[in-house]
C-alpha cells in the first residue's frame, strides 16, 4: 500500500515486541494480520493504547492452533484472546456483521477474506485503521484527515450505520469528549433522527459508553447528549437538571452548569486524580447525580450498576450538601458521618464536597475550602486518636449485653445504637465500665433512650 505524505505528520506506530510477533507468527503462516481500531487510532494521536486488538484473514481454529495459550472470549463473533507474555491479546477474524438484531447484536457474522470489508463495519472512520509493519497504514475511508480535522465521521451512510446499531450514536459523542472532536454534520443530523433508537439498546452498552465521557475530562459533552436527544432516552435526569436552579452562593444559575462545574473541579482533585477507575467512576456518578437524592438509587439499578457502585453513591448522595450543616461540634458531625457512611467512604465525601465547594462565588468559596481542609485535618486526628465510630469499635458488644439480660432482636440493637450514639457525642466514655453501666440503667429504666445526649 501507498505511503501518504500527510502520515509523517502523525507519529509513528509502535508496535509493542508481542503485537508485532503474534502478527509474524500470523504471516508467517500465510494469513494477513493487523493491529486495528482503537489502539491505531491512539498511536496517531501520540496517545498510550490502553489495548492492542488484531485483525486476521485467519479462522479462530487457525488462531487457536497457532498459538498455545488461547481463550474463546467470543469465539461465535471470531474473536479469541491469545494469552502472550502475561498479557490477552484479541484476534478476531475479518468479518461482515449480518443486521443487528434488537440493536444489540449483529444477527448473524460472516467471516471475510476481504481485509476492507472487515475495515467497513466498524463505526467511524477514526476507528476504521488497520497497520502492519510490513503493509503500513491502512486508512481506507480518510481516518488520518478526520483525525487531523478532529471530525467523527461515520463509515458509509450515518442513517445506515446508526440503523444498524444505535449505540453508535452514543458512542460518536464518548470519542468527541475523549479526543475533544466535534461530529461531521450527515453524521450529526443522523444521530439527532435515530436518537430514539437508543432505547432498543441494552442498558449495560449505554452505561460502558456514559461511563467512559463522564470519566473523560469532558463531561460537558453531556450537553451534546441533551442537543441531540440521547439523554432524554438515556439519562432523562440530565434534562430534567437541565431545568433546574441554583442559589446565590454558587456561580453559575444552572443547575447542569453547576453539575459541570463539579465535575470539571473533581478532576483536579488530588483524591480524585489518584483513585482507580472503579473509585472514579463512584466518584464521577455521585457529582452528576447528587441532585437526585430521592432516586439516586433507583437510576443505579435501571442502569444496572454493581451492588458497591449503588451501596457507595446512593450513600455519598445523601451526604452531599452535609458539609453546609457542620455545626459547631464539628467532631462529633465528622464522627456521626463516619458512622454512616463508614470510615473509608470519608476521602470520597471530602473530595465531592471540594468539587462542589469550587462551583461557589470565590468570596463564599474561600471560606468553604478552609472549613473543608479543616474538616479534613479533623478527621485524619479522629482516625488517628482511634475513636469510635461504628459498632465493631465499641467497648461493648452484643454478647456483653445479652449477658446483662438484653433480649436479642429490638431490644439490643436499640441497646448498641444508644451507646454508639453516646461515644459519638463523647469519645472518652468508650470503656467497658462506663458503658455497661449505662446499658445497666437503661435496663432498670425499662427503656432505650433514642438521642442519649439530648
Ligand atoms: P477504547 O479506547 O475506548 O477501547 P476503542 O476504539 O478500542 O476505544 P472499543 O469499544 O474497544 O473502542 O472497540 C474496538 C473497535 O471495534 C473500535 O475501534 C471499532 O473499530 C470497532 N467497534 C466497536 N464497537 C463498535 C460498534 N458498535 N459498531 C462498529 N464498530 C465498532
Ligand atoms: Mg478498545
Amino acid at each position: 500500500m501507498e505511503r501518504t505524505p500527510e502520515k509523517t505528520e502523525y507519529r509513528k506506530i509502535v508496535l509493542p515486541e508481542a503485537v508485532s510477533e503474534i502478527l509474524q507468527r500470523l504471516a508467517d503462516a500465510g494469513f494477513e494480520a493487523y493491529a486495528v481500531g482503537g489502539c491505531v487510532r491512539d498511536s496517531l494521536l501520540g496517545k498510550e493504547p490502553e489495548d492492542w486488538d488484531i485483525t486476521t484473514s485467519a479462522s479462530p481454529e487457525n488462531v487457536k492452533r497457532l498459538f498455545s495459550r488461547t481463550v474463546d472470549t467470543g469465539i461465535e463473533h471470531g474473536t479469541v484472546t491469545v494469552l502472550y507474555r502475561q498479557k490477552g491479546y484479541e484476534v478476531t477474524t475479518y468479518r461482515l456483521d449480518g443486521a443487528y438484531e434488537d440493536h444489540r447484536h449483529p444477527k448473524s457474522v460472516t467471516f471475510t477474506g476481504e481485509l476492507a470489508e472487515d475495515l467497513r463495519r466498524r463505526d467511524f472512520t477514526i476507528n476504521a485503521m488497520a497497520y502492519s509493519e510490513r503493509e503500513g497504514l491502512i486508512d481506507l475511508f480518510g481516518g488520518q484527515e478526520d483525525l487531523r480535522q478532529g471530525v467523527i465521521r461515520c463509515v458509509g451512510k450515518p442513517m445506515e450505520r446508526f440503523f444498524e446499531d444505535a449505540l453508535r450514536i452514543l458512542r460518536a459523542v464518548r470519542f468527541c469528549a475523549q479526543l475533544d472532536f466535534s461530529v461531521e454534520e450527515e453524521t450529526l443530523c443522523a444521530m439527532k433522527a435515530l436518537a430514539g433508537d437508543l432505547r432498543l439498546v441494552s442498558v449495560e452498552r449505554v452505561r460502558t459508553e456514559l461511563t467512559k465521557l463522564l470519566l473523560s475530562g469532558r463531561p460537558d459533552r453531556l450537553l451534546l447528549m441533551q442537543e441531540t436527544g440521547i439523554s432524554a432516552i438515556v439519562l432523562p435526569e440530565w434534562d430534567r437538571l437541565l431545568q433546574g436552579r441554583r442559589g446565590e452562593k454558587y456561580r453559575c444559575e444552572n443547575a447542569a452548569h453547576q453539575t459541570l462545574q463539579a465535575l470539571f473541579a473533581l478532576y483536579d482533585v488530588p483524591f480524585y486524580k489518584a483513585a482507580e477507575k472503579k473509585e472514579r467512576q463512584i466518584l464521577v456518578y455521585t457529582v452528576l447525580l447528587h441532585d437526585c437524592a430521592e432516586h439516586v438509587g433507583a437510576v443505579l439499578r435501571r442502569m444496572k450498576f454493581d451492588n458497591e457502585t449503588i451501596g457507595a453513591v446512593t450513600k455519598l448522595v445523601c451526604c452531599y450538601e452535609k458539609h453546609t450543616t457542620i455545626g459547631k461540634d464539628e467532631a462529633y458531625a465528622l464522627r456521626l458521618l463516619a458512622s454512616r457512611i463508614g470510615t473509608a467512604w470519608m476521602p470520597f465525601l471530602f473530595a465531592v464536597w471540594r468539587a462542589e465547594i469550587a462551583t461557589y462565588k470565590p468570596e463564599e468559596a474561600s471560606l468553604a475550602f478552609s472549613s473543608l481542609s479543616w474538616h479534613e485535618a479533623l478527621f485524619l486526628e479522629i482516625v488517628k486518636r482511634g475513636e469510635c465510630v461504628c459498632l465493631k469499635q465499641l467497648a461493648v458488644n452484643g454478647k456483653d449485653l445479652l449477658a446483662l439480660g438484653y433480649a436479642p432482636g429490638k431490644q439490643l440493637g436499640g441497646a448498641l445504637s444508644a451507646l454508639l450514639s453516646v461515644v459519638l457525642h463523647k469519645p472518652e466514655k468508650n470503656r467497658r465500665d462506663t458503658l455497661l453501666l449505662l446499658a445497666e440503667r437503661y435496663l432498670e429504666a425499662g427503656e432505650i433512650p433514642e438521642n442519649p445526649m439530648e
